[in-house]
This record gives structure tokens, C-alpha cells and sequence, in this order.
């Protein structure tokens, strides 16, 4: 499939072209994600699966010439695999100036000491973007830097796979999973500081606003297919007296669901369009918006799965083989991924206040 895309000049179009993406624009690239969102395998097919796709874009928009040659084109051909390692045990994951992974000098070499969990596709990946604390000294914001690590450094030990809802059963090693990473005098060269030092809020900062919308994107192709999936099963299941749809709550289900989505739709294509119209900074308040709408609205067509199958909507083994092409309890995780609404709510109110 993935050689199919590349041969349609379709893969990793999130990155510029002279990456190998397509350079399609944020506006483009929506109406493409909308229609990947409806398949689970999609991502994976197109080149653009997190965390692969978002560390891609952290590579390219702070790596030297040698780190994209030796780490971000065997990434972009699929040769490599990688895993964003930042959230910790023991501090608080929504306020990363708390965290205390250290990167210490030695040397000419970096040594790193910390605990991390939740670094999807550790487990399998050839290296790891580590953000540490390098200068504790310094103002909150200017203390972390990110580092690449290869995972086979000595020091660096995979613990094990969290078991989540999305994976319940004990696994380890498999694409999609969530490893707790201790790292243990990681010793890597001055080569391997990815960006400036003290620079890593500001690199996780460009990743998270794309990433969020590539997110919200994707997220209209789950809403439609559960809305698809609802609107045929509302016309063959029958209960009390008529096919579903002839019950006046499963027709308001279908139509709040239509307004939801529609409201969802422009919101974040209007985003896109301001930043392909006026850069990533000036959409912050968009995305930060469309993100919690998101959560409130479409997201709840998709956590309750299709309304109409109530037994088929809680459901939760997806794709292949599975009874239910869409993961309602997966979906929970992955709003829980990209950080707490609550506080994407307040600097986005911050920020209109000022504005009026
Ligand atoms: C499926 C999945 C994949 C992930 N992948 C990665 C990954 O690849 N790499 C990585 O580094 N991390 C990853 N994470 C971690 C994720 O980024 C964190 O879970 C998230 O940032 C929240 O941090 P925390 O879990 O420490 O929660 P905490 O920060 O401890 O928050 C706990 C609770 O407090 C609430 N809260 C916090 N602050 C406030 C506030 N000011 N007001 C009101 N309520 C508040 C939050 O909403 C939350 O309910 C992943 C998480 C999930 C679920």
C-alpha cells in the first residue's frame, strides 16, 4: 500500500517537498486527513502516523545537515521508527517546566538521567527525541533541550509497555503502545543536542500546533464514519414498533450530530486556511478552539461509538478482524494525548480578551 501512495505522489504530505512531502498547504492537507481519518491503517499507509510524523517535523524544522541525513530521511523512507520522550511518572505531564529528566556536560558528551512513560513506539523504535532539563539555572521555559538518543545506547532501558485502555492485555513491543523508559548515565556526543540548547519548549511548541490540527483533521473522517455507521444502522435495526429511525431521539441524534460536525468542519478548515494565510502563530486561537470543540462535540459521536448499535458502539477491537471498525475507548486516550482542554481553554480566552 505504502509503495501504491508513493507511486499516486501522495506520502508524508504533512512535510515540504524538499523533504519529500507534498507541500499541499494546511487547507489541502485537511480535506486529505478527513478522508484518512475513516481507516485506522490510513496513517501508517500514507507516511504521516504519529509520533513518526510529528518527530519528522521536529527533524526538519531543527536538525542539522547531518542529523536529518543520518536520523530524518531513513524516518521519511520508513527504514526507522522513533518515539517522542518527554512525559514523566513522576511530574506533571500538562506542565512540562516541572520536568526532571537532567541532561548534564561531561566533557564533550551529554550524560542523561530520568524516568519517562507514555513514549508511544519506544519500545520499537530505533531512537528516541528525549527533552531533559540541560540548564536548571534557567528560566522555566529555556531549561529543557531535546536530544536524540539512538535506543540502543547503553543506559537506555525499555521497562515495559503500559497496559491502557486502548491496550488492556499485557504486549510488549508492538506499534501503537505506550513504553516506560528509564535512562540510566545515557552518555551521547554534543552531536546528539537536536535544535539550540534550551530550546526545547520552543521546538515541542512548532510541533504540537500542526500536530494538534493534523489531529482534528482526522478526527472529521472518525466522526463521519461513526456518523455513516449510525445513519445505516438506524435504517435496518428495528425496535419497538419501527426501524430506529423512525424514533424521534435517534432522528435528534442524527441531526445534532450533522450540526456538530458541519460546526467542526469549517472550524478547522478555517484554521488551516490562517495558517496557510498567515502562519502558524496568528491560528494558535483557532486551533487551540477547534481542539476543544473537538472533545465536546464530534468526539462524542465517536466515544460512544455509532449511538444507534449500543452493544456494537462499546466495542473496542479495531480494524481487521475486529466488530467494530473505530475505537471508542482508544478515542479517550487520544484526547488525553495532545494535553488537558482545560488548559488549551485559558490562553486561548487570554488571547481574545486581549484582542477585543
Ligand atoms: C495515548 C497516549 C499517548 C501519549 N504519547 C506520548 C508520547 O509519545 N510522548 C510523551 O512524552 N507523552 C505522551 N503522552 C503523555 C501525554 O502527553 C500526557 O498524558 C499529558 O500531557 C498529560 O500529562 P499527565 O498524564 O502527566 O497528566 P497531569 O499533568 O498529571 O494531569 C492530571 C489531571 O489534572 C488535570 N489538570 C492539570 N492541570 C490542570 C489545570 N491547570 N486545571 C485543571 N485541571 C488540570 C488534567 O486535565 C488531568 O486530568 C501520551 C498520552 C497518552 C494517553
Amino acid at each position: 500500500m505504502q509503495e501504491e501512495v508513493r507511486a499516486q505522489g501522495l506520502w508524508a504530505a504533512h512535510l515540504d517537498p524538499e523533504l519529500g512531502g507534498q507541500g499541499f498547504g494546511q487547507v489541502k492537507l485537511g480535506l486529505m486527513h478527513e478522508i484518512l481519518g475513516t481507516s485506522p491503517i490510513a496513517p501508517l499507509a500514507f507516511g504521516n502516523a504519529a509520533p513518526d510524523s510529528g518527530n519528522s517535523e521536529i527533524l526538519a524544522l531543527a536538525g542539522t545537515p547531518e542529523q536529518k541525513e543520518r536520523y530524518l530521511h531513513p524516518l521519511l523512507a520508513g527504514d526507522l521508527k522513533s518515539a517522542f520522550s518527554m512525559t514523566e511518572p513522576h511530574t506533571a505531564g500538562s506542565d512540562p517546566t516541572l520536568l526532571a529528566t537532567q541532561a548534564v556536560r561531561n566533557g564533550g558528551d551529554w550524560v542523561i538521567n530520568g524516568h519517562k512513560w507514555f513514549s508511544s513506539n519506544a519500545s520499537i523504535a530505533d531512537f528516541l527525541i528525549v527533552m531533559a532539563v540541560s540548564d536548571p539555572g534557567a528560566r522555566p521555559h529555556q531549561r529543557a533541550s531535546m536530544f536524540l538518543v539512538d535506543a540502543d545506547t547503553p543506559g537506555v532501558r525499555i521497562v515495559r509497555d503500559v497496559a491502557t485502555m486502548e491496550h488492556p492485555e499485557e504486549s510488549f513491543g508492538r506499534y501503537g503502545n505506550h513504553a516506560e523508559v528509564l535512562y540510566e548515565d545515557v552518555r551521547v556526543p554534543a552531536e546528539a543536542l537536536l535544535g539550540a540548547e534550551g530550546a526545547g519548549f520552543l521546538i515541542a511548541q512548532q510541533r504540537l500546533y500542526p500536530g494538534r490540527i493534523h489531529h482534528c483533521m482526522r478526527w472529521l473522517g472518525v466522526a463521519r464514519r461513526a456518523f455513516d455507521m449510525l445513519c445505516e444502522r438506524s435504517l435496518y435495526r428495528h425496535a419497538h414498533g419501527s426501524v430506529l429511525s423512525g424514533h424521534q431521539s435517534v432522528q435528534n441524534w442524527i441531526a445534532d450530530s450533522a450540526a456538530e460536525m458541519q460546526a467542526a468542519r469549517l472550524m478547522t478548515l478555517h484554521a488551516a486556511w490562517k495558517m496557510d494565510s498567515e502562519g502558524v502563530a496568528a491560528a494558535r486561537t483557532e486551533i487551540g478552539l477547534i481542539k476543544f470543540l473537538r472533545r465536546s462535540g464530534p468526539a462524542r459521536r465517536r466515544r460512544s461509538g455509532p449511538p444507534g448499535p449500543r452493544g456494537a458502539g462499546v466495542l473496542h477491537r479495531p480494524a481487521a478482524g475486529g466488530d467494530v471498525p473505530l475505537r471508542p475507548r482508544g478515542a479517550d486516550l487520544r484526547r488525553a494525548r495532545r494535553g488537558p482542554s482545560r488548559l488549551g481553554r485559558a490562553p486561548g480566552a487570554a488571547r481574545l480578551r486581549t484582542a477585543r
